[in-house]
């Protein structure tokens, strides 16, 4: 049975990458009915940000991304947090020890500082293998007199090779890679150790991560191949972009999924976007339930090449999300929005039923509604209308008609007015656009508004609509 992990450290929010990464390991399992475990990997002490564990559960809860095992629904193979395990990656890496693929290393921060040099502009520190060649009684001399010490892999010589199921077949000279810390000085795995004993220890049969671990690659095999272990099938994942040339970052405080729920981004569209923003499905189909994209879900649609998030993208699909939710479920999402900028009493339900299939965020309503209670200050040039064909002149004779016309109407429904405001422009040899656009004008005082010239009078009221009209009229022989 297939088995993937999502392995977040808990350093802050949850940045769309990272959800990216849950998500298609979540798909990947499911879509062939494997199990989905959550691992917190906590061994950087430095980077834990109390509360950032909390906020994983939530993400993935709000995203319907449900774990099968993971540190708070439980499982088999437990523990679920890697610094539970602490233990036993000492015991593993005392192991290769005695297999002699790993060695202690006393080195101080003052030696290794020493053998730092430049490489393409960066400061690295490449391991010589001093303590390699150490004596068993140094060894077991500095072990008794509390000498602080490492434990590093022995990479040793020849090539790797491995495949990606994105990436494809991959080699590597193994004398690129350093004799890497597998035990750090506190006692704490690092991720390059830990990743390899937990993925194995969990019967992990995918391992499906950023491209950024690619390079790393090579280092785990030798420590799966060191241990006689099965490697794992890999499936790195390319990166998401900011833009052309900036990954998205945490540390750059870049798009996560709470700062998108806040901002008005429904979850079921935040996931149905990231589903695509790398990977592409078989059938020329853009929205997506959870069920659909596991039903759908297969590797060979990953592309290799970085994705750029797209706000205006993400912000078309999520108004498609808000077309689709049955009214009642919408207005009571809207009805806070419309309230906080509409207080003039109008049928707020009707304003809503208007805005539903305009906007792409909730966040759009305050600016949708804004013309509601008061007119705004507007420009004699959105009169002008080509389609429409009018102009600020033909809104004068336009106004001039329809003023007095709808002062006589008793029937205030749209249906009525909309039949009454056409009749008036036959009657008169005008489109009907030159009567309803300066109507929708004079009413909305704006380019765009929610619903059309006759909604608007509904919406407004008969009393409220003549005295914008009469404003606009003033206005334009002003
Ligand atoms: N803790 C690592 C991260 O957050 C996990 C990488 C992996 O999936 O192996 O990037």
């Amino acid at each position: 049975m297939i088995r993937t992990r999502f392995a977040p450290s808990p350093t802050g929010y949850m940045h769309i990458g990272n959800l990216r990464t849950a998500l298609y390991e979540f798909l990947i399992a499911k879509s062939q009915g494997g199990k989905f475990i959550l691992r917190i990997e906590d061994t950087d002490q430095a980077r834990y940000v109390e509360g950032a564990t909390d906020i994983i559960y939530k993400t993935l809860e709000m995203s319907g991304i449900t774990h099968d095992e993971g540190p708070d629904v439980g499982g088999d193979y437990g523990p679920y947090v890697q610094s539970e395990r602490k233990n036993d990656y000492i015991e593993y890496a005392k192991q290769l020890i005695e297999k002699g693929e790993a060695y202690y290393c006393f080195c101080t921060k003052e030696r290794l500082e020493s053998l730092r040099s430049e490489v393409n502009g960066e400061s690295i520190t490449h391991y010589d293998r001093h303590c390699l060649h150490l004596s068993k009684e140094e060894i077991e001399n500095n072990l008794k007199n509390g000498v602080p010490f490492v434990i590093r892999q022995k990479i040793k010589d020849g090539t790797t090779t491995f495949h990606d199921e994105v990436y494809g077949d991959i080699t590597v000279d193994n004398s690129e890679m350093e004799d890497q810390i597998l035990i750090k000085a506190d006692g704490y795995p690092t991720y390059n150790f830990a990743n390899v004993i937990d993925d194995h220890l969990m019967n992990i049969t995918h391992v499906v991560r950023g491209s950024e671990y690619l390079s790393s690659t090579p280092k785990y095999n030798l420590l799966y191949e060191a241990f006689g272990w099965e490697i794992p099938t890999y499936i790195h994942l390319p990166a998401v972009m900011k833009d052309q040339h900036n990954k998205l970052s945490k540390r750059n405080g870049d798009a996560s999924f709470q700062d998108l729920v806040a901002k008005g981004y429904l979850p079921k569209a935040i996931i149905n976007y990231i589903a695509l923003l790398g990977w592409s499905p078989s059938v020329n189909q853009e929205i997506f339930t959870m069920d659909e994209l596991i039903k759908i879900f297969d590797i060979k649609g990953l592309s290799k090449s970085p994705a750029i998030f797209d706000i205006v993208k993400l912000t078309w699909m999520n108004g498609e999300y808000i077309k689709m939710m049955p009214f009642d479920e919408f207005y009571e999402k809207a009805e806070p929005y419309l309230k906080e900028s509409v207080r003039s009493g109008v049928d707020l339900k009707m304003l809503a039923g208007f805005i539903q299939t305009r906007i792409g965020t909730f966040r759009d309503i305050a600016e949708m509604v804004d013309f509601v209670d008061t007119l705004p200050e507007y420009s004699v040039d959105l009169y002008t209308h080509k389609k429409m064909k009018t102009n600020p002149e033909i809104a004068v004779s336009s106004l001039k008609l329809s003023i007095p016309f709808l002062k006589e109407i008793e029937e205030w429904t749209n249906e009525n007015l909309y039949a009454k405001l056409v009749e008036l422009a036959q009657a008169n040899e005008m489109k009907n656009g030159q009567i309803l656009w300066p109507v929708r004008t004079a009413l909305s005082g704006k380019p765009t508004s929610p619903c059309g010239a006759t909604e608007l009078c509904v919406l407004l009221g008969k009393e409220e609509t003549i005295k914008r009209l009469e404003k606009g009229l003033a206005m334009l022989e002003g």
